[in-house]
């Protein structure tokens, strides 16, 4: 074990709370993965209160053609689960007659007790088969009874997981990266594991279900987003190999992700090296006017996204930020033993939620920025209280190293401007 794992927060005692949650639900994944499959659609199979909410955050996105709707099935429509089944076939047939260029199609499942009747399962078996090969039906819940909003986004891949390729004899070897990334950050790191002689590297979820990488035994995966456990499971039972590495945030974290795959290549300590290091210097250059800002700021976290581990280390241990409680909705220990390794020892650890006795330690320790969801943003923010939403940290390209500096530009603002305002 290394010296920092010794000291870090590997076998540090977690706050496990049962309460009251404040979390958006799993449909708001919904919101960038459109983005990213460019010929899926997002079919929510639900009730007035899912449409609002896909609709209203949304809303901060500008979009050409909308990838996602809502089919609504509510009591009025109900009178027997049949009519339930015929009325989400007759939303489908509409909709692929409308718009033929949609190749995948999710029907993704919502709280509503007249949807939870329904087996969406069966009804995406039996759309595939109606459309195939034209598109392919599946489907996943992001209802909020049993995820959270980055979950979603979880549920979605482990669907994917088993209509992926087997990889060909000639594909013997080759890297997943997995988790939904910005495309300019897609392509940085496509150059440098090109530069580094690692791949050939493929990309779940991929930017067209005509694109679908191949996983099996032979693919070894590199998580990109920490909220990926089922996923993960899927592409494990398949065959794939993950890689343990801590997650692309920060020049520390991008540094030692590349590295994990260099390893697992057989690259060697000086090319890897030579093929990092002027990227890596000038995100370093960049972070220093920042750090000038959050040195000694403190910050607390509020679980909503389980991006919380990843940026808490980042802000300590590149920013220089003291951590007054870092709050994650669920700590998946192995993979996040490499990020928890390099907390600093003694942070205040919190998994789950009691809103009302989480805001009291907030209050206590009087941070100087807290990160949560945007429920709690503005009833903290009438306080006084400095915030950062964290579904903001999903909209940013924040991973890699040409990302760092506008990750600690992300909370270094509204740190200056509410100076400004005291001013
Ligand atoms: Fe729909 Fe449930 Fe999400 Fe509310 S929590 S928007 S009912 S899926």
């Amino acid at each position: 074990m290394s010296e920092a794992a010794a000291l870090g927060c590997v076998d540090a005692p977690v706050l496990r709370e049962r309460g009251q949650r404040e979390v958006f639900c799993g449909l708001t994944g919904i919101i960038w993965l459109h983005r990213k499959i460019q010929d899926a659609f997002f079919l929510v199979v639900g009730s007035r209160t899912c449409a609002h909410l896909i609709q209203s955050a949304a809303g901060v996105m500008i979009f050409a053609e909308p990838r996602f709707a809502t089919a609504i099935i509510d009591e009025r429509d109900l009178a027997g689960l049949a009519d339930a089944n015929d009325e989400l076939d007759r939303v489908v047939a509409q909709l692929l007659d409308r718009r033929p260029d949609i190749r995948l199609l999710f029907l993704v499942g919502s709280c509503p007790s007249e949807v939870i009747k329904l087996d969406l399962s069966r009804a995406a078996q039996r759309l595939s088969g109606s459309y195939a090969p034209r598109t392919r039906v599946l489907n996943y819940s992001g209802s909020g009874i049993e995820t959270t909003f980055t979950q979603g986004e979880d549920a979605c891949l482990a669907a994917l997981v088993p209509i992926l390729p087997r990889p060909t004899p000639d594909e013997a070897r080759s890297l997943l990266v997995v988790g939904a990334l910005g495309e300019v950050v897609e392509d940085q790191f496509r150059r440098l594991f090109d530069a580094l002689g690692v791949g050939p590297v493929r990309f779940l979820p991929p930017r067209s279900a005509a694109d679908l990488p191949a996983a099996g035994p032979g693919t070894q995966f590199l998580l990109a987003q920490p909220f990926l456990a089922d996923t993960a499971r899927a592409l494990e039972q398949r065959g794939a190999t993950w890689l343990p590495a801590p997650f692309p945030v920060g020049v520390e974290g991008t540094t030692a992700w590349l590295r994990a795959a260099a390893t697992a290549w057989g690259v060697r300590d000086a090319a890897f090296e030579t093929v990092i290091a002027p990227a890596r210097d000038r995100a370093r250059a960049a972070l220093q006017r920042y750090r000038a800002q959050l040195d000694g700021k403190r910050v607390f976290f509020f679980p909503d996204s389980q991006l919380e581990i990843p940026l808490a280390r980042f802000l300590s241990r590149e920013m220089g930020m003291g951590l007054a409680e870092v709050g994650t909705p669920y700590l998946h220990r192995q993979h996040m033993a490499a990020e928890l390794a390099l907390l600093p020892a003694g942070t205040v650890l919190s998994e789950g939620q009691d809103v009302d006795r989480q805001l009291d330690r907030c209050r206590d320790a009087a941070p100087d920025i807290v990160v949560c969801g945007l429920g709690l943003a503005n009833p903290l923010e009438a306080e006084g209280i400095t915030t950062k939403w964290s579904i903001e940290l999903l909209f940013t390209p924040i991973q890699g190293f040409d990302q760092a500096a506008d990750l600690a530009e992300l909370f270094a603002r509204p740190m200056v401007r509410r100076d400004r305002l005291r001013v």
